[in-house]
């Protein structure tokens, strides 16, 4: 059996039921066979995939907390160290019911590629809880908050690893969470970023994701001689990646025609509201239905359906597998040129196969979203100067990021044969510098 297969089938013997995970792992090791194969017998000296498919270290830990009746509840917290061979441990932290291990796994070790892509010193880990924020009132997020921080604060640091948002986890989270962490160990550092501009926050982070995901796609478009201008672009999610990608999209004179949430969807054909988008979600926490109450000519669905409209681009912004097989099938039917995962892994494997087959350029998570966390790094780098740089240097910086990462998996994904595969190309990118680290560092 081949190294890669053997190494697959050991992951899901030992990882059992975390299926989230297998599928990550199963993505990684496949499209890099090509650079394993090559150096098949130095790496299985090595042990070097296993080392890379098994986390440095995991923390599960209880959060008490008490509701506004006294009475008390208890979730589960999570941090997965996977891997610091390029830098401190980096990556969100997830506050949804669906949290478990296995889902946090597979988001960290996603990370390690994606942070490598940056071209900026940070290691891969990822953490969350089961914890639900959705209705629940701002003392008690607080009460959480600080419950999950006051475990949490043991392994974290800003020279060891450096937490920031994810789904559920915005800035008021992140607000909460630092001022735990500050009592608590007396340090006023970079210990986590999506911070508050009052207190060592970067400007620009808050859009970082949706810009970052717009300034790659238009770069790819551009090289395969499309423009943006113009384009119809449907969009899922309502959070802070879909609001900044649907922002970005308008900025560049594309439509986007389509957002979501977990309970259903909208379809505004004069292009989405952004200002209305930002004054429901991020304002009054609000549901998708009342975005007619804006904009009388859009129509509001219930349950799944952004994927059956017709568009250009798809830009799935809100979880994993959340476009599956038919919906690539509809999205073909349609024309879609290109599908970019704002989300991570919102594209099952099966729809990624269909999708390439088809001639649609992929660009998958760990590339087209990885503007947020380059971000973070530059709100690392400038909370460890004591700096806060202007709007334009972050979002030109972002750019540049983002530009040179599409060329990065383009040439790496050319290097090796397969042209315009670009889950091979960053899969391929991202492995080349952590292992060479790794080795560099020995058996460790
Ligand atoms: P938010 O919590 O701000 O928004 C998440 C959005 O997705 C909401 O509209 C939410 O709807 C929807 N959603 C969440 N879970 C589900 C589900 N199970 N089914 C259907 N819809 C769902 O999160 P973000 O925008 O920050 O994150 C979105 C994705 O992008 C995630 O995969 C995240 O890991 C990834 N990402 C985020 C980055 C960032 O900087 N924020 C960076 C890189 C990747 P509802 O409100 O109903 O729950």
């Amino acid at each position: 059996m081949s190294y890669v297969d053997k190494v697959i089938e050991d992951v899901v013997k030992q990882n059992p039921n975390e299926p989230e995970f297998h599928q990550a792992v199963r993505e990684v090791l496949e499209s890099i066979r090509v650079v394993v194969d090559q150096n098949e017998a130095q790496f299985r000296r090595d042990a070097l995939l296993e080392r890379l498919v098994n986390p440095e270290r995991q923390i599960k830990f209880r959060v008490p907390w008490i509701d506004d009746n006294g009475q008390v509840h208890v979730n589960t917290g999570y941090r997965v160290q996977f891997n610091s061979a390029i830098g401190p441990y980096k990556g969100g932290l997830r506050l949804h019911p669906s949290v478990n291990i296995g889902i946090i796994k597979f988001l960290g070790f996603e990370q390690i590629f994606k942070n490598s892509l940056t071209g900026l010193p940070i290691g891969g880990g990822k953490g969350g809880s089961d914890f639900d924020p959705k209705g629940k009132s701002d003392r008690e997020v607080m009460a959480f908050c600080q419950s999950f921080m006051s475990e949490l604060c043991k392994y974290i640091g800003a020279n060891i690893d450096v937490p920031a948002g994810d789904i559920g986890t915005g800035a008021r989270e992140i607000g909460y969470m630092y001022g735990q962490y500050k009592k608590l160990s007396g340090l006023f550092e970079g210990v986590l970023t999506g911070k508050g501009l009052s207190y060592g926050g970067s400007l620009a982070r808050t859009e970082a994701t949706g810009y970052g995901l717009l300034y790659l796609a238009e770069e790819m478009m551009k090289c395969h001689g499309y423009e943006m201008k113009g384009k119809t672009v449907t969009v899922s999610g309502s959070g802070n990646v879909a609001i900044y990608a649907i922002e970005k999209t308008e900025q560049m004179g594309a439509i986007a025609v389509t957002c979501s949430d977990s309970d259903g969807w909208v379809y505004d054909p004069d292009g989405i509201d952004v200002e209305a988008l930002k004054a429901i979600k991020e304002q009054r926490r609000e549901r998708l239905t009342e975005y007619k109450k804006y904009r009388p000519k859009s129509e509001y669905f219930a349950g799944k359906g952004v994927w059956s409209v017709r568009t250009d681009i798809a830009l799935p912004c809100a979880t994993q597998n959340e476009l599956d097989l038919e919906d690539a099938k509809a999205l073909v039917e349609g024309g879609v040129i290109a599908v970019c995962e704002g989300a991570n892994m919102p594209v099952t494997a099966e729809a990624i196969r269909f999708l390439q087959k088809s001639g649609v350029y992929f660009v998958p998570g760990k590339a087209a979203n990885a503007g947020g966390v380059a971000t973070s790094a530059l709100e690392m780098s400038q909370d460890s100067g004591r700096l806060a740089w202007s709007f334009d240097k972050v979002d030109t910086k972002l750019k540049e990021i983002m530009v040179k990462l599409y060329h990065n998996i383009d040439d790496a994904a050319v290097r090796y044969g397969f042209d315009g595969n670009y889950v091979v190309g960053a899969n391929i990118a991202g492995f080349e510098k952590v292992v060479d680290a790794m080795n560099a560092q020995g058996i460790v």
